[in-house]
């Protein structure tokens, strides 16, 4: 089966994200309007800024039909101002900023402060370590009782999952590491086998 996993593409970094899928053997599909929402099995939304996002998302007439496949459970993974876009609640976002409610947090965007607000990190996660890069970063300020947590920093989550919505403060698609995305493919969407999903960095 040709699995085929859309990229919001209306702004940011979803070229890495791209890339990755592809080394992963699925076919990503660039998501920049309505008609591109056909026949996808996942989707990916990238970091980028999520007032700017937002903005495009409604413009282009992507809010409403993805908001729908949303909630119907398409399997989605969001990454920085991606994960922005699947929360339930964002604090110090723009007045007109949307979000789609996919994963039961409420999130801060640029919540590391003005000097430390890109920054790298290695995390804590169900995996083992992993690199996390941190680009003006959303903190997760509160999760759901149905949100699990995947990955820390210093205590606080950055990698939560709920359902088939998966979501990273970082960009794991920066680290030349596939063991997120594989987690998501696998395990979230169901949509590769478990057994190829590593243990190992870079496996
Ligand atoms: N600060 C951005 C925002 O609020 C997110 C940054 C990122 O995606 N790297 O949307």
């Amino acid at each position: 089966m040709n699995v085929r996993v859309g990229v919001l593409a209306v702004q940011g970094a979803f070229l890495a994200h791209a890339d990755i899928l592809e080394q992963l053997g699925v076919t990503p599909v660039e998501i920049r309007q309505p008609a591109h929402l056909r026949d996808i099995d996942a989707i990916v939304l990238p970091g980028g800024e999520s007032g700017t996002m937002s903005k495009l998302l409604a413009s282009t007439g992507l809010h409403e039909p993805l908001g729908e496949l949303l909630a119907c459970g398409l399997p989605a993974f969001g990454t920085c101002a991606g994960m922005i876009l699947l929360a339930s609640s964002i604090l110090d976002g723009r007045d007109d900023q949307r979000c789609f409610g996919a994963i039961d947090i409420e999130v801060r965007r640029n919540a590391y402060g003005r000097q430390v607000d890109s920054f790298e990190a290695d995390i804590d996660t169900t995996f083992g370590e992993f690199h996390g890069v941190f680009i003006r970063a959303p903190r997760i300020e509160t999760c759901g009782a149905g949100v699990e947590v995947l990955g820390s920093h210093r205590g606080e989550p950055v990698l939560v999952g709920q359902g088939t919505a998966l979501a990273a403060a970082f960009h794991p698609e920066l680290s030349g590491d596939t063991r997120i995305h594989r987690f998501f493919l696998s395990h979230v969407a169901g949509l590769i086998p478990a057994e190829t999903t590593p243990t190992a960095k870079g496996q």
